[in-house]
């Protein structure tokens, strides 16, 4: 990447970490703004961020985290190859649901970080994430039960990106049966990677 484009990054990390657009920055302890390599060819997305990364400042420091990178060993990628990030920065009150607004404070950031990020994958984790995502790039989002494990061809001006719904590694916790999902998703995404490091 060009030191344009790393001082870009830096700039934004910064802003992020600084960032006072909406109400969840008045209890935060830390934003959270992602972590990885930039540019990287996978970007992971979850939710937001909860209590242990609100506390560490970084993203899936917790029992979510621990799942995914299970599932990121199975696969042979190991945490510090992956782009990892959620769609808030900050961390909403007791974990509830993100608001429209939160939302809509936050999404140039992640808009931002993808553009420099140029990953080739786009994982979004959970139903909220899917959505999101799939708007995002003007695709009509289904229910993640439809839609986990597809690989879906989002055009950009500037190139085609695949995105690759799955379950929310934290599902696994209160659905157990869904573990297998995730797993089988994981394969398939193996094979989307090498596909795309084929053509790309
Ligand atoms: N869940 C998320 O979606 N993001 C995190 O950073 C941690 C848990």
């Amino acid at each position: 990447m060009s030191s344009a484009g790393k001082e870009q990054y830096r700039l934004l990390t910064n802003e992020i970490l600084s960032c006072t657009k909406c109400r969840l920055s008045a209890g935060r302890i830390h934003a959270v703004p992602g972590e990885g390599p930039v540019p990287c060819r996978i970007m992971f997305i979850g939710e937001a961020p909860g209590e242990k990364e609100d506390r560490s400042g970084r993203p899936f420091a917790g029992r979510a985290g621990i799942v995914l990178q299970d599932l990121l060993d199975t696969i042979g990628l190991s945490r510090n190859e992956v782009f990892i990030t959620s769609i808030l920065k900050c961390r909403p009150p007791g974990n509830r649901d993100p608001k429209g607004d939160e939302i809509t404070s936050c999404r140039p950031y992640l808009h931002r970080q993808i553009i420099l990020v140029q990953p080739s994958v786009i994982v979004p984790m959970g139903r909220f994430s899917a959505t999101v995502i799939l708007e995002q790039f003007g695709i009509r989002p289904g229910r993640i039960s439809e839609i986990h494990g597809r690989e879906i061809r989002a055009e950009t001006p500037h190139c085609s990106i695949i995105l690759f719904p799955v379950y929310h590694p934290a599902v696994i916790t209160h659905n157990p049966s869904l573990k297998s999902d995730l797993v089988q998703d994981f394969q398939r995404l193996r094979m989307v990677l090498e596909k795309a490091g084929r053509s790309g």
